[in-house]
């Protein structure tokens, strides 16, 4: 499938004077050939993946909050997870939710390689009832609420994995949504907008409304990848 350009940095030279610059020359060696096995194994879909900038910039935000328990949701072959992954402290636990594991297993030797597989309890489910289980498990067996949560899943779905998210994170802790540009199509008229984007357009503009005014969360639109809102919780 094609896509369109993605990203806030509109002319492709821009990305890759910032890729080259400050980016690849710090990529870990693992993250790089997740990358190249993601791109041998799916071509263009490859590009759903984090782009590498957003990446490092998850990669830091990680070494910053120092988080212990994280969540993530949307896996793919796992350039965000690991990116995450290579960040967090050596008792750090990543959980995982991907409706399919097959994806995941083409990044899985790279994070075995770079010696974190430990960090990462893997669940392969529809984020919803996975995200239902684990409020179960907070609420009635005492673990621990998320320090983090990065969401880069089915974009209709956002809204709802908010509500379950905001009882999963702790007050002080961070939810990252993926894409809230969506292309650059939330600032475009719907007819500019290909058939096949609108559904999603349309959830992330009702997502990003919602955020705006969400009292449980303070929110910053970050320009970066395809746009990330981050959301850190405060009641
Ligand atoms: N963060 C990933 C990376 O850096 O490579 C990219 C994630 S990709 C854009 C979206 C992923 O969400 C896919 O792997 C897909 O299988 C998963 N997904 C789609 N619908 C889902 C659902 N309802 N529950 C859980 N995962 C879902
Ligand atoms: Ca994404």
């Amino acid at each position: 499938m094609d896509l369109p350009h993605k990203g806030i940095l509109q002319s492709p030279a821009l990305a890759q004077y910032v890729y080259e610059t400050s980016v690849y020359p710090r990529e870990h060696e693992q993250l790089k050939k997740l990358r190249e096995a993601t791109v041998n194994k799916y071509g263009n879909l490859a590009e759903t993946a984090v782009p590498v900038d957003e990446g490092r910039f998850l990669s830091l935000l990680m070494k910053i909050m120092n988080p212990k328990r994280t969540l993530e949701i949307g896996v793919f072959t796992g350039y965000s997870l690991l990116s995450t992954a290579l960040a967090l402290p050596d008792d750090g636990l990543i959980t995982a939710i991907d409706i399919s594991r097959e994806h995941y297993e083409v990044g899985l030797p790279c994070i075995k390689e770079a010696g974190l597989a430990h960090k990462i309890n893997f669940i392969e489910s529809p984020a919803t009832p996975a995200l239902d289980q684990l409020i179960l498990n907070t609420t009635h067996q005492g673990e621990e609420l998320f320090d983090f949560a990065f969401v880069d899943a089915d974009k209709t779905s956002y809204k709802g994995y908010h509500e379950q998210i905001v009882k999963l994170v702790k007050v002080g802790g961070v939810i990252a949504y993926d894409n809230t540009l969506w292309f650059g199509f939330v600032a475009k008229e719907e007819a500019e907008v290909p058939e096949r984007f609108r559904n999603d357009r349309n959830a992330i503009l009702q997502l990003n409304k919602f955020l705006a005014s969400d009292p449980r969360v303070d929110v910053a639109q970050i320009s970066v990848g395809d746009g990330i809102t981050l959301c850190r919780r405060i009641q």
